[in-house]
């Protein structure tokens, strides 16, 4: 069973992004205060617009690099600034390697200057191509240091060590929680992640483009699972790291062919060069989630494309109309 945190007053960093903003719809409704932080770098402020008239939300525009302008109670802080999809990351390696570090620790200070709860929004990539399925946490990865995607691996490796030392010698009350692929509604058309990619392309009736010959696998999460766990980490004292994700894994080959089915598209299938790492598998194992905290994905992947799908096709209706 998801337990809903009863915080006062939650800093979100990334909160305009796509999971951020969803995190930020999650805890208005359960009654905290939130204070999204958000440079936009790779955020909308569509995400958060039906958000700006509530009284319990504040935008707060700035670098999460820099020290946090927040004022007054916080009882939790959690921080999910950081470009995230490959497409993003491999356009911004130095944003993504700063913000992963020096934004982490400012993150971190805010949350030990008000005695708050720090739960940090780490990925699955800390397991690089992984030699272990399906990844436990206590798998320590096989990432290559200097690889182009390593700006975000690594950037979310120092983030994982810098949180685990806050624990350590200040007595911060941290967590650490390793998403794994997620999607749904906010995530932008271009991100160039798999899940929008096929949507659009399929909506408008363009052949989907798969990397390789599309037998690498993902474990798709949709958004309100993840964030649920990500709430009920946060509601917990679990220091995690803790494995969010599903353990339905699907080649992306599979998923493509999912989405053409869901939106009747015939574009059809072409194949693409794989980018460089592209790890072959991805499965968590979420037992730790599961026993800990009574967690379980329960959206069902195709039920999580159709409400992504009809998402992505009213934006492009409003789009057209415009
Ligand atoms: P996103 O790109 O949609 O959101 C990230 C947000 O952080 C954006 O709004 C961006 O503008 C903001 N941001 C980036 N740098 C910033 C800075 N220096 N200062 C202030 N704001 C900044 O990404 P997302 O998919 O919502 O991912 C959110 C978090 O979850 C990230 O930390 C990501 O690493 C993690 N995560 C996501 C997934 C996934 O499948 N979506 C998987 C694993 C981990």
């Amino acid at each position: 069973m998801t337990r809903i945190p009863r915080y006062r007053r939650a800093v979100v960093t990334g909160g305009a992004g796509f999971i951020g903003s969803h995190l930020c719809d999650a805890l208005i409704q359960a009654g905290t205060a939130v204070v999204c932080v958000d440079n936009f770098l790779t955020g909308s402020r569509d995400n958060i617009a039906h958000l700006l008239g509530s009284d319990r939300f504040e935008l707060l525009e700035q670098d999460v690099n820099d020290k946090l302008a927040v004022d007054g109670e916080v009882d939790l802080v959690l921080h999910l600034a950081s470009p995230a999809s490959p497409a993003d990351y491999l356009r911004h390696p130095i944003p993504t390697l700063s913000v992963g570090s020096v934004g982490t620790l400012s993150a971190l200070e805010l949350a030990r200057d008000r005695a708050a709860r720090f739960v940090l929004a780490s990925t699955s990539e800390v397991y690089g191509d992984p030699h272990q399925h399906p990844q436990t946490e206590s798998y320590w990865g096989n990432v290559n240091p200097i690889g182009p995607r390593s700006v975000y691996d690594e950037a979310k490796r120092f983030a994982e060590a810098a949180t685990a030392a806050y624990r350590r010698e200040y007595g911060t009350d941290t967590a650490i929680v390793r998403i794994f692929n997620t999607f749904g509604p906010h995530m932008r058309a271009d991100d160039g992640r798999a899940v929008p990619a096929f949507i659009t392309r399929a909506l408008r009736g363009q052949q989907l483009q798969v990397a390789g010959d599309g037998s690498q696998s993902r474990s798709l999460c949709y958004v309100d699972d993840t964030v649920a766990g990500l709430l009920a980490v946060a509601a917990s004292d679990h220091a995690g790291p803790v494995n969010l994700g599903t353990e339905d894994e699907r080649t992306v080959l599979e998923i493509a062919r999912l989405v053409l089915d869901l939106t009747g598209s015939t574009g059809g299938i072409e194949f693409v060069d794989l980018p460089t790492d592209d790890p072959a598998r991805r499965r968590p194992d979420t037992s730790l989630a599961r026993r800990e905290f009574g967690w379980v994905p329960r959206t069902a992947v195709s039920d999580g494309l159709a409400a992504t799908i009809a998402w992505f096709t009213e934006q492009l209706t409003a789009k057209a109309a415009r």
